[in-house]
């Protein structure tokens, strides 16, 4: 139901991102492609699913914590496939401390990608989407939107800013035929948490299997991760004509973590 739409999702080399971009491909869209990564894998990737779903797909090697960058990126998007009609800021890091030892350059880092990443690529897409009369911002927050744990304040803060952000921009687009709404995902297995749970297996001298147990029972009354697909079909039901008086909304897929 995306045909002729075009949906730029940021990180999505990997992980979450590229669930996202092949359930938004599946339904028709073109996709811009943006993140990090080795460039003969990413061609790979791009060429793959432009191929898979048959839609146009491009790459945009962005930095989006560089606010020019994301200038650039919507306006060589535009150029290229005619519009940016969803965007979906899903880049992010991690790291975690505890806030007397948090790295300040962390800090900055993690609040520059988590957060102010998504002002920048809303801020250079809005314009586009209201003058079309249509768009949809979805913006990949967390749990960690909704609720905290400890060791993580950069993150914590800027997913719990990034719901701030996407409820303004929802009122100001409210009769713009454009939507904002975030999806917060639980526990899905990605590089992410990949390191995360790594980390704990050595600190707690446990092996790889009983941490990855460990951190779902820990949080999700449902002991079992999300897919990347799984939050990309919650993207494609916000971007959906049946959601199109949704704005303003976080969307837990998380296990019941957020019930407690
Ligand atoms: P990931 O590490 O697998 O992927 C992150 C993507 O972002 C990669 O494509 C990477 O290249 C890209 N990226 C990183 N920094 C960037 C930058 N400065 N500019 C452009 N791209 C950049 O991580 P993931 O687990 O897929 O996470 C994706 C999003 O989902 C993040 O916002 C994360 O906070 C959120 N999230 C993840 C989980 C989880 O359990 N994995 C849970 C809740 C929320």
């Amino acid at each position: 139901h995306l045909k002729g739409k075009v949906a730029l999702v940021t990180g999505s080399t990997s992980g979450i991102g590229l669930g996202i971009a092949r359930v938004l491909a599946g339904e028709g869209a073109d996709i811009v492609l943006n993140g990090f990564g080795d460039s003969a894998a990413i061609e790979t990737l791009r060429a793959g699913l432009s191929e898979e779903f048959g839609v146009r797909v491009i790459f945009q090697a962005a930095d989006i914590s560089d606010a020019a960058a994301c200038v650039a990126m919507i306006e060589m998007a535009t150029g290229t496939l005619g519009a940016v009609d969803i965007l979906v800021n899903n880049a992010g890091i991690q790291f975690t401390a505890e806030i007397e030892d948090f790295p300040i350059e962390k800090w900055n880092q993690v609040i520059a990608i988590n957060l102010s990443g998504a002002f920048y690529t809303m801020r250079a897409a809005l314009p586009g989407m209201k003058a079309r009369g249509w768009g949809r911002i979805v913006n990949i927050a967390s749990a960690h939107g909704l609720v905290a744990s400890e060791h993580k304040a950069a993150y914590v803060a800027a997913k719990h800013g990034l719901l701030g952000l996407t409820k303004v921009a929802a009122l100001e687009c409210a009769n713009a035929g454009v939507t904002a709404n975030a999806v917060c995902p639980g526990w899905v297995l990605t590089p992410l948490v990949q390191q995360q749970i790594e980390a704990r297996a050595k600190e707690n001298r446990t092996s790889v299997s009983q941490e990855t147990e460990a951190l779902v029972a820990e949080k999700q009354p449902m002991h079992a991760f999300s897919s990347p697909e799984s939050i990309g079909a919650a993207v494609a039901y916000l971007c959906s004509e049946g959601a199109k008086t949704v704005t303003g909304i976080s969307l837990p897929v998380d296990g019941g973590w957020t019930a407690q």
